[in-house]
């Protein structure tokens, strides 16, 4: 796949370059040069200071829960999931869900670290519990 070089595609481009990473079993971030902060979900302009001076950086991994909920599913379905918002240590939250373990055990404030899971053929970040952090 390649990416098109049109500045007016370029929004397409990070997401592009986001998925590729994923696909390729790596979880990146983004990190500006002109105020030293973190971003996510992934652009082109930082949403801080307005510079266009992102770059790509490899988070710690390190986060905690900030919300979490249980969404009910038939077992036949594939049974009850997760869903977590989760603040990374560089200061960027996001929306994922705490695997390893039950649903329901998964508490606000409870230490986890990103791993790249498979899905569907694409890679996903998912979290789960930092055991060494309780
Ligand atoms: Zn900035």
């Amino acid at each position: 796949m390649t990416v098109p070089h049109h500045p007016e595609a370029a929004p397409q481009g990070v997401e592009a370059q986001y998925r590729q990473a994923l696909d390729q079993g790596r979880f990146l971030i983004q990190h500006c040069a002109g105020c030293d902060r973190a971003v996510f979900y992934p652009r082109m302009i930082c949403p801080h200071c307005g510079a266009d001076a992102l770059a790509w950086i490899e988070p710690d991994g390190r986060g905690t829960v900030y919300a979490t909920t249980v969404v009910r599913r038939k077992p036949d379905a594939g049974g009850d999931y997760n869903v977590a918002l989760v603040d990374l240590r560089e200061g960027v939250r996001l929306m994922s869900r705490v695997e390893g373990v039950a649903p329901e055990a998964v508490r606000i404030g409870m230490p986890v670290r990103a791993q790249v899971a498979r899905q569907d053929g694409h890679g996903l970040v998912v979290f789960v519990p930092n055991k060494e952090a309780q």
